[in-house]
């Protein structure tokens, strides 16, 4: 099963993704975090992505393809994959259906994750994550059951995305209504999109995923 997660940045794809990956066997494919990967190793596409990150605009469409075309071909994405963070414009959509179609793959599922923009600048400004396994949390809704102490791995290092600032936010969401929104109706008139609650608590949000997946 090949699905997308869509929403704007705040809504949750991570978390779901990282949940579906987990009981379902598919593989998320971020490209939020192949960039910062990217950045981190300073890599040439790194170097070219890093500033536009930090401003909350779109990294090119060209580059965005050519990352997801070598990565969804990886043996280890047969089974089904998650995109998390792309497409996020139509010329994106648009050739990952060219890529599907030369594979031999179907796209099953779009959902869309639905999320007042009020509460995402409090969800993004407050979001932080394990820095060793990169298990989210959040420093009011999403605390850590030990203070100080990853549930996951027990590490004590965390680490705050450098783009999770209140300004960068107002810059990410003006990206996604402009350029992103439009897929809404792309996939809507393909007949594979679904819309769930992103506002509802975590566990609900993946119970009316997994009942969009259900659907067949
Ligand atoms: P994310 O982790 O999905 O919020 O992505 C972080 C940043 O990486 C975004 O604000 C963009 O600058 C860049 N980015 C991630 N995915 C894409 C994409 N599909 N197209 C263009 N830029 C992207």
């Amino acid at each position: 099963m090949n699905l997308i997660l869509l929403g704007p940045p705040g809504a949750g794809k991570g978390t779901q993704a990282k949940r579906l990956e987990d009981g379902r066997g598919l593989v998320q494919l971020s490209t939020g975090d192949m960039l910062r990967a990217a950045v981190a190793s300073g890599s040439e596409v790194g170097n070219q992505a890093k500033a536009i990150m930090e401003r909350g605009e779109l990294v090119s469409d060209d580059i965005m393809i050519a990352m997801i075309k070598d990565r969804i071909q990886q043996p280890d994405c047969a089974n089904g994959f998650i995109l998390d963070g792309f497409p996020r414009t139509t010329a994106q959509a648009e050739a990952l259906d060219v890529m599907l179609a030369d594979m031999g793959l179907a796209l099953d599922h779009v959902v869309e994750m639905k999320v007042d923009d009020t509460a995402l600048v409090e969800r993004i400004t407050g979001r932080y994550s394990c820095a060793k396994c990169g298990a989210g949390y959040h420093d009011e809704f999403q605390k850590p059951a030990k203070e100080g102490i990853c549930d996951s791995c027990g590490s004590s290092e965390f680490s705050r995305r450098k783009d999770d600032n209140a300004e960068t936010v107002t810059s990410r969401l003006a990206s996604y209504h402009t350029q992103t929104a439009p897929l809404l109706p792309y996939y809507d008139g393909k007949g594979v999109l679904a819309g769930v609650d992103g506002m509802a608590e975590i566990d609900e949000v993946t119970r009316q995923i997994e009942a969009v997946l259900e659907e067949g």
